[in-house]
């Protein structure tokens, strides 16, 4: 074969695992949206089986060949990377037997189930001996794609390519007292005044035309996307021109939703923003979880909890909200969304102690590979994690260790890229402000495009061009490093709640 016909048998081998993953990913957005709750035997069956198709697949020994073949001749960047990528998840899949990933993808699926019923009914014990299992089976995991004495380090390699425990775990602990310290002063401040709209009713009709009015306005291009409703919000791409995102309502106060959306927004604007021409390739993806999460953190607390978002959409979302609103400033909403309160769930948290609650969930999760934690001992431990580092405990374990999906679904390893994402989100904002000086001034106008270009730019476009580390370095200049993100929040919250300088 000449290199051209190599390289041509090569991509469209690659182009049908992308095309698998396309089938996991539209069955998963279903089962999350629409799916009647019994059908979930059948889609746990259905899935774990293109999921086995597709590890098949990766560990062909032509794939082998042709990945040889092309790494001998003359690449372009692109093909490069591609070659890079595809070997990575291929080495990773040749260590693992069928039967491990049917059992996993089996374990996943009927796991989540159980820990719905759990979570509603706050009994760890009826999710207790799936989640064992799983715990068991990502041990067994670990251990076969191989590492260094930390276990934990395989599985992070999974979410987070050349992350190692070892660099994130001391970054960790000092963003955990940096943050603490943050937090005991606005505890000892003057709380917040409640907006004049605490206490009124916001129908979910008005709520969901706030969301599809601003999508459009940042930039999501809602003809290769939609927006639905879903217990937890996500977004998958099932492709470029086919972008998903959720959000959820509360009727009680209509900025969580507001915020879930413009979250989703950001990975799904990252999504929407890769190379066209690569598309089904992998580098056509984001080069890490928290890479992705980079960018809806950047979109949702930077941008959308901003003073100047608000002075532009306060007056909208009034408008069309109507009665429930009146009466409500710019200054208002944006005391609303950046209060600071610690609280027992993840996902509706400030941005102070959101990254404690994930700190938390990394500490539980790295001891448990690590044995030095068993699953029969992790509500307790859940407890008095919460109490050391927020200074409250769960009244029960559906508002403890049972709020989260991630476990169920056998995803050890995840938690760390919210935080990485959310330090990586403050690193771009330093950098992206040096080249667009009037960002700020851009924003308080409604203009989102000098921000999206830049991103499209710098981020999106280049896809999985450069890893993760590489990639933060050529836009930031630097290594990864939580003191811009420490100086992100102090410049806010400082003033916010009149705070002596850090
Ligand atoms: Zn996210």
């Amino acid at each position: 074969m000449t290199a051209a016909e190599t390289w041509e048998a090569l991509e469209q081998r690659v182009r049908e695992l992308g095309e698998l993953r396309r089938v996991m990913a539209l069955l998963s957005w279903d089962r999350q949206t629409t799916m009647p709750a019994r059908g979930v035997e059948a889609r746990a069956r259905a899935i774990s089986t293109v999921a086995v198709l597709r590890h098949r697949h990766m560990i062909a020994p032509e794939l082998g060949e042709l990945l040889d073949a092309a790494e001998a001749g003359p690449l372009d960047a692109h093909q490069a990377a591609v070659v890079r990528l595809v070997r990575h998840d291929r080495d990773r899949s040749l260590r693992l037997p069928d039967e491990l990933v049917r059992r996993i993808g089996m374990a996943a699926t009927r796991g989540n189930a159980v820990w719905e019923e759990a979570r509603t009914q706050h009994d760890f014990a009826l999710f207790q001996p799936h989640l064992e299992e799983m715990v068991a089976l990502k041990r067994e995991q670990a251990d076969l794609l191989g590492h260094d004495g930390e276990r934990y380090d395989a599985l992070l390699e999974g979410y987070e390519p050349g992350m190692r425990t070892a660099q994130v775990e001391p970054m960790f602990a000092a963003l955990t007292s940096e943050l603490a310290e943050l937090l005991d002063q606005i505890r000892a401040a003057d709380p917040l005044p409640a907006p004049p709209f605490a206490g009124r009713t916001f129908p979910a009709d008005a709520q969901m035309r706030f969301s599809l009015r601003l999508l459009p306005d940042l930039g999501y291009d809602l003809e290769a996307g939609r927006l639905d409703l879903s217990a937890h919000p996500f977004s998958t791409a099932i492709a470029i021109r086919d972008v998903r995102i959720t959000t959820r309502m509360y009727a009680d106060d209509p900025f969580p939703s507001v915020m879930g959306t413009i979250h989703e927004a950001g990975h799904g604007l990252y999504e929407q923003g890769m190379n066209p021409d690569y598309e089904d390739l992998p580098v056509s993806s984001p080069p890490s979880l928290g890479l992705h999460e980079s960018q809806s953190r950047l979109w949702e607390n930077v941008v959308g909890r901003s003073r100047g978002f608000w002075q532009h959409y306060t007056p909208v979302i009034c408008d069309v909200l109507g009665a429930p609103m009146a009466g409500t400033s710019p200054e208002d909403v944006y005391r609303h969304v950046n209060t600071v309160q610690a609280s027992l769930i993840r996902v509706d948290a400030d941005e102070v102690t959101y990254n404690l609650h994930v700190l938390i969930r990394f500490e539980l999760e790295l001891a448990l590979m690590r044995e030095e934690l068993e699953v029969a001992d992790l509500p307790g431990a859940w407890n008095d994690a919460y109490q050391r580092h927020l200074g409250i405990r769960p009244p029960h374990d559906g508002d403890g260790v049972l709020q989260d999906t991630h476990w169920s679904g056998g995803a050890f390893g995840y938690f760390p890229t919210y935080t990485l994402g959310t330090i990586y989100s403050a690193m771009l904002w330093e950098r992206l402000r040096r080249d667009l000086p009037d960002v700020d001034g851009q924003i308080a106008a409604g203009e989102f495009a000098p921000l999206l270009g830049w991103l499209r730019e710098h981020i999106h476009h280049p896809g999985s061009l450069y890893e993760g580390p590489e990639l933060i370095e050529r836009v930031t200049g630097g290594e990864l490093d939580h003191r811009p993100l420490m100086r992100y929040l102090w410049a806010k919250f400082g003033p916010l709640y009149g705070l002596a300088p850090a």
